[in-house]
């Protein structure tokens, strides 16, 4: 039966408000199913007769109200499926004032990767954005913070975790109780609880913070590395909030069924494994760049996020942008060798491209349901969002972003805060208009691109909002016809840099109109004009010829941020058909043997790009030619083998130019050698391959290899205890170009054998498979039920599978996707076909014109 309330973008009301939880779970981890039973605290403002909170899947068996004049009970229960709630009605009112609810009910852990679900032998929670519904009764909006008690009975022998510390525990009849300590005001996504056979690495005290980092018993090796890093950011994080660590305990989780990549549970940190256990011995630099990172993002949101709550999901940007911005300036100070900012460079990219789309959408955009919720989390709101701030903190100084940020933790501490709270703050602690320039770029779609033209020391600048396919220019006939309306125009914070007599200098100007003109304080002459330095503001530049030329002759004077920044813009314009892909084939080849790995690793991610898209096999053979000779001398430079203690930066510019030479352009010399280390480094000679080689190694030996290889990575994946090995040997299989071996991939694809949470990524890797694409793409449709069956209790990762679709090339595949999501629309993943639908037209159009002009550039052989 229905409700009036029963509608998807239910709300609930102010009141009542839940002050604090006490509740009991007992878990029977056979049978897949618990009971619970809780009493909640409750504020009401103003008399009221019923009670409405939320709850899904769940049989609610007892219902009663204590307040200040006795019992009432419930004159009846009524679920609503659509806006998963139930509504307890009472017979006379209750007044304002306190409350005690108190319910009892059963349920089911479920069959995807939310609410409390089963990860091989953990039982695990997984709550946001709004799954805590499906274990408890509860106000599951961010607004109702409240204290919560657990107490959780379940089988004895097992690890048994939530937010924070035992209280106490008690054993009786092969069954353990423990009774966990209340915690600090919490929003419900943020309630966890792990039961399982998992061991933990030892405690290590953090400023008085007990740290432990827990895995199955299988890959306690692997825990060191995840412990390290946690022990390493926590006190970095009190400082820079100067504020201490407020949740008691910290233990990070590897759970082996994971949808995200992790989660910030107050005190107890879920993650994926691969962001958090690796063998340092063998693990390749990204790898533990990522790990740190995703430890770090997690941490920060200990204060962002989890001391102080967005009040609605309209403002979970607030949340992810902020961890991760916070994550790489934090790592950054650990580790500064490392360079995570070009790491942080390469997701701006990719927020770029997707924020280029008309399909694109605010960085605080309206959440009206759970399945708007489902598709925020994506590259606008975490890439898009941190290169924002990052932008804004470089506009008001270090210092006064940091007072600004101390202002607003104390000012909302234990409570919840909304976006002007913290433009508030930054403009109160900077003395400088932060509102206006943050919330022209939290609330317009899209970025600018901004036109600079050079004439001695005077710059003319034009904006206009960027989109990734044929339009007029900024500063042209067309855009003076037609001046960019309402949301086309940002407040640019530019930051200039050119080299003259006196140097390399830097001069700021705010371009708050459609165009502009800046003066540089030059001396002399100015041999080239960087407008984007360091590459920290988010908007592309497109530079007049001149400009171009004069930057061409000095790459080497440019940051690497800045020549990888130049790479990315000058290949958006080509997709602007605002260059000619012969003129961006041209400054790739100025780089020459590139001696930044990060650059390097660039110009290989563009090449391969251009190399995938390439459909006349003769074409895409000259092609792979060029990119031989352009990266071939890199290799052999660098050789196969690295020198005793031999540097990171070296060891990660041999992987990229190994990538170019064995993946991009398929060089037999380099292929063969790749399978034969692989093939020793597999039979237990783990020297035969660098660690940052070996998943080039995998991939060349894949697309070549034969049954007897497909058999014997299948068998690797199954028992290789790290995880990124272990995905690495799963995501190999879908290499496979041999028909048989890909006919025996898609099939794996759809079986039980590939762990969902890597479902999306072997099916991705599959749809990118020159021969295997064609018939999974048919199949995928064929068995589209099934794939929504397996895939549906985890939408983030269907969400994946749809955006995967949009690799197919060509234009029949387009129109048999249109077709396809047409008749078979996903309310979780609306965003994410109407993005994937517009980039493969983009993407199909810009082929249609580029492989001529690709083919025209290339030297006949
Ligand atoms: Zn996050």
């Amino acid at each position: 039966m229905a409700h009036p309330t029963d509608d998807r973008d239910f709300r609930l009301p102010p009141s009542p408000r839940p002050v604090r939880y006490q509740a009991a779970l007992s878990l029977d981890m056979e049978r897949r199913t618990f009971t619970g039973r809780e009493s909640i605290d409750l504020d009401l403002a103003g008399p009221s007769d019923e009670i409405v909170l939320h709850a899904a899947d769940l049989e609610v068996t007892s219902a009663a109200l204590y307040t200040g004049r006795g019992e009432l009970a419930a004159r009846e229960v009524v679920r609503a499926a659509t806006s998963e709630t139930v509504r307890i009605a009472f017979d006379e009112p209750i007044p304002s004032g306190r409350a005690i609810l108190t319910l009892e009910w059963t349920g089911r852990m479920s069959a995807g990767l939310r609410g409390l679900y089963r990860a091989g032998d953990v039982a695990v929670t997984q709550f946001e954005a709004a799954d805590a519904r499906r274990v408890f009764p509860c106000f599951d909006e961010p607004g109702f913070k409240a204290a919560w008690t657990l107490t959780v009975d379940a089988p004895a022998g097992l690890a048994l975790l939530s937010n924070a510390a035992t209280a106490s525990a008690a054993q009786s009849d092969g069954r353990q109780r423990v009774t966990f300590r209340e915690t600090p005001p919490l929003p419900t996504y943020l309630v966890a609880l792990a039961c399982g056979r998992l061991v933990a690495s030892d405690v290590i005290s953090v400023r008085g913070v007990p740290v432990r980092t827990w895995s199955i018993p299988e890959k306690t090796h692997l825990c060191a590395f995840g412990q390290e890093v946690a022990v390493e950011v926590l006190p970095r994080l009190e400082d820079y909030f100067g504020l201490p660590y407020a949740f008691g305990k910290l233990d990070q989780v590897g759970i082996p069924e994971f949808e995200a990549g992790a989660m910030e549970n107050a005190g107890l940190v879920t993650f994926r494994e691969t962001a958090l256990l690796l063998d340092p011995g063998l693990a390749s630099l990204p790898v533990k760049k990522r790990v740190a990172e995703v430890v770090t993002h997690e941490l920060a949101h200990m204060w962002f996020g989890n001391w102080v709550t967005m009040r609605w999901w309209d403002d979970l940007w607030l949340n992810e942008a902020f961890a991760t911005w916070m994550s790489f300036k934090i790592v950054d100070g650990w580790k500064p060798d490392w360079r995570v900012w070009l790491d942080f460079d390469a997701g701006k990219a990719a927020a770029l491209h997707l924020d280029a789309l008309r399909s694109t959408h605010p960085i605080r955009a309206e959440v009206k349901n759970p399945d708007d919720m489902t598709e925020s989390f994506d590259l606008i709101t975490y890439e898009k969002g941190g290169a924002v701030l990052r932008m804004i903190e470089g506009y008001l100084g270090e210092e006064p972003f940091r007072e600004g940020i101390r202002l607003y933790m104390s000012r909302h501490g234990r409570g919840n805060a909304v976006a002007d709270d913290l433009w508030s703050a930054l403009g109160e602690a900077s003395r400088q208009p932060v509102v206006e320039v943050a919330n022209a770029w939290i609330a317009q779609p899209g970025h600018p691109i901004v036109d600079v033209r050079r004439d001695g020391r005077r710059v003319r600048l034009a904006q206009k909002r960027f989109l990734s396919e044929p339009q007029p220019p900024p500063g042209g006939e067309a855009t003076r016809a037609a001046p960019p309306g309402p949301g086309e125009i940002w407040p640019v914070p530019l930051v200039l840099r050119w080299e003259d007599d006196a140097g390399i200098r830097e001069q700021r100007h705010l371009l708050r109109a459609a165009e502009g003109e800046v003066d540089l304080a030059a001396s002399g002459g100015i041999a080239w004009l960087c407008a984007n330095a360091g590459s920290t503001g988010f908007y592309r530049v497109a530079y007049d010829g001149a400009g171009l030329a004069s930057l061409a002759l000095h790459l080497g004077r440019l940051a690497p941020s800045e020549r990888i920044g130049l790479i990315s813009d000058e290949w958006a314009l080509v997709r602007a058909a605002m260059r000619e892909v012969g003129a961006f084939l041209d400054l790739v080849a100025a780089f020459g043997p590139e001696q930044d790995h990060a650059v390097l690793e660039e110009l290989v991610v563009r090449l391969g790009g251009i190399e995938a898209r390439l459909l006349d096999p003769g074409i895409r053979s000259r092609f792979q030619a060029f990119v031989a000779r352009l990266l071939g001398p890199v290799l052999r430079e660098m050789g196969w083998e690295a020198a005793e203690g031999e540097a990171d930066s070296s060891r990660l510019r041999r992987a990229a130019a190994l990538r170019g030479v064995g993946v991009v352009a398929r060089e037999p010399g380099a292929v063969a050698e790749g399978r034969e280390r692989l093939g020793r480094f597999l039979r237990g000679e783990r020297s035969a391959l660098e660690p940052n080689l070996h998943e080039v190694a995998v991939t060349m030996a894949a697309r070549s290899g034969d049954g007897q290889l497909f058999d014997e990575l299948r068998a690797r994946f199954k028992v290789e205890p790290d995880p990124a090995f272990q995905r690495r040997y799963l995501v190999g299989l879908a290499f496979f170009e041999d028909p048989a071996q890909a006919a025996r991939a898609r099939e794996m694809a759809l079986s039980g054998e590939v762990p969902l949470q890597d479902t999306a990524f072997f099916m991705g890797a599959l749809l990118s498979n020159r021969t295997a694409r064609d018939d999974f793409w048919r199949t995928l449709r064929e068995r589209w039920a099934e794939v929504q069956e397996r895939v549906g209790g985890a939408p983030m990762l269907l969400r994946r599978v749809v955006e995967a679709v949009g690799q197919l090339p060509e234009r029949r595949h387009l129109e048999e996707a249109r077709k396809f999501f047409a008749e078979h629309p996903l309310p979780a993943a609306k965003q994410a076909i109407a993005q994937t639908l517009e980039r493969m037209r983009q993407d199909i159009e810009l082929w249609e014109r580029a492989e001529r002009g690709v083919e025209a550039w290339l030297p006949r052989s």
